[in-house]
C-alpha cells in the first residue's frame, strides 16, 4: 500500500511554481522547495502571504499554473485527477484549523473514514481506527462524538483520521489555530511524535512561536520564500 520507502529521498519537490488564481492574483510567484523525506519543517508567513496555496500545491489538491510539483516520485502534472486522488489517499494525510470531523458520528468511525478510499474492510477499518486513537491518547474516547470532546481533543482525532493509512506526508493547516495554548502545545507534540516516528510533517502557520518548534523554516512573504532557516531548535 505504501509504495514510497525510500529512505532519505525526497518526497516533495516544487520547481518554479505559479499560482494564479482567476482575476490575476499572483498567490505563488516562482517557489522551488524540496523536503527531504523525514524532515519536520514549518511554513511561516503573514495572512495571504501564499502558505495556504503552497500547502494545496504540495498537497496536489489543485495543480500550478506553471512548473513542476513532484510528490512520492510522482510528477503531479502527468496525473488525472482521479490518480491524484489515489496519490493523496496513498501518501497524503491532511490536518485542518477546522478539524473537518462529521457531526453526530463517533470518533472511532470519524478516523475509520480516513480508510474509506483504501480498500480495507469495515471491521479493519475500525480496528485501525481504534489503534490510531491510542496513539493520539485518545483510546479512552472513541464512542464520543465531536460535540462531546474538547478543542484539542477533535483536533487529536483529526490528525488519528490523517495518519490513519499511515502516509509518507502529513500536512497540517494553522492545526493550532482553533486551540488554546495547552490544547495546542499537545497538539505540536503529537506533530514532532509522529515526525520522529517517520513521518514528513509540514505545518502551516503564521504563529512564530509555532514555527520556532520545527528543525526547517521556510518563510513565505508575497507568493516568494524569503527564507529557509535549519536552525537549532530548544524544545526537541
Ligand atoms: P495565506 O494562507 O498565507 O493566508 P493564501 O494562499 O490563502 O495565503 O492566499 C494568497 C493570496 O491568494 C491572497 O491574496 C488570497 O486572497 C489569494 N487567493 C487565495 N485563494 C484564492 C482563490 N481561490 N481565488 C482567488 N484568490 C485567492
Amino acid at each position: 500500500m505504501k509504495g514510497f520507502d525510500d529512505e532519505g529521498s525526497d518526497i516533495v519537490e516544487l520547481g518554479g511554481v505559479v499560482k494564479e488564481y482567476a482575476g490575476g492574483v499572483a498567490a505563488l510567484r516562482g517557489v522551488d522547495l524540496v523536503i527531504a523525506s523525514g524532515e519536520l519543517v514549518a511554513i511561516v508567513g503573514p495572512s495571504g502571504s501564499g502558505k495556504s496555496t503552497l500547502l494545496h500545491m504540495i498537497g496536489t489538491l489543485d495543480r500550478p499554473t506553471r512548473g513542476s510539483v513532484r510528490v512520492a516520485g510522482h510528477d503531479v502534472a502527468g496525473l488525472a485527477d482521479r490518480e491524484l486522488s489515489a496519490l493523496r489517499a496513498r501518501h497524503i494525510g491532511f490536518v485542518f484549523q477546522q478539524f473537518h470531523l462529521a457531526a453526530g458520528v463517533s470518533a472511532l468511525d470519524n478516523v475509520a473514514d480516513g480508510l474509506l478510499y483504501s480498500g480495507v474492510g469495515l471491521r479493519e477499518r475500525r480496528e485501525r481506527a481504534r489503534a490510531a486513537l491510542a496513539r493520539v491518547g485518545l483510546a479512552e474516547r472513541t464512542a464520543h462524538r465531536p460535540h462531546q470532546l474538547s478543542g484539542g481533543e477533535q483536533q487529536r482525532v483529526a490528525v488519528a483520521r490523517a495518519v490513519v493509512g499511515e502516509p509518507d506526508l502529513l500536512l497540517a493547516d494553522e492545526p493550532t489555530g482553533n486551540l488554546d495554548t495547552a490544547a495546542g502545545a499537545d497538539v505540536l507534540a503529537l506533530l514532532d511524535e509522529l515526525n520522529r516516528a517517520g513521518t514528513t510533517v509540514v505545518v502551516i502557520t503564521h504563529d512564530m512561536e509555532v514555527a520556532a518548534r520545527a528543525p526547517r523554516r521556510v518563510r513565505v512573504r508575497d507568493g516568494v520564500i524569503v527564507a529557509d532557516e535549519r536552525a537549532e531548535v530548544g524544545s526537541r
